[in-house]
């Protein structure tokens, strides 16, 4: 699949292959000494899914709304450590 502009990071917490575009803000997905809680735009949504509303419990009902804090990232070059 062709990807929509040069990825040079790779650093996609999920798939590794692509450069991240959204890194999630929330302190419970970024613990100490663990790779940044970074996703393409790909991964993000997988992640949404899976993390930010099972991961979350009983306290989350199917079909209620939540929020979670996305940082836009830049594509291109550069490490963002
Ligand atoms: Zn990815």
């Amino acid at each position: 699949m062709a990807l929509p502009y040069p990825h040079t990071r790779n650093d996609c917490e999920m798939c590794r292959e692509r450069d991240a575009d959204f890194h999630v803000q929330e302190e419970q997905y970024n613990p100490p000494g663990k790779r940044p809680a970074r996703f393409c735009q790909g991964c993000i949504g997988i992640f949404l899914t899976t993390h930010a509303s099972y991961g979350r419990g009983r306290d989350v009902s199917p079909g209620e709304p939540f929020t979670i804090t996305l940082a836009m990232l830049f594509p291109g070059e550069g490490s963002w450590d």
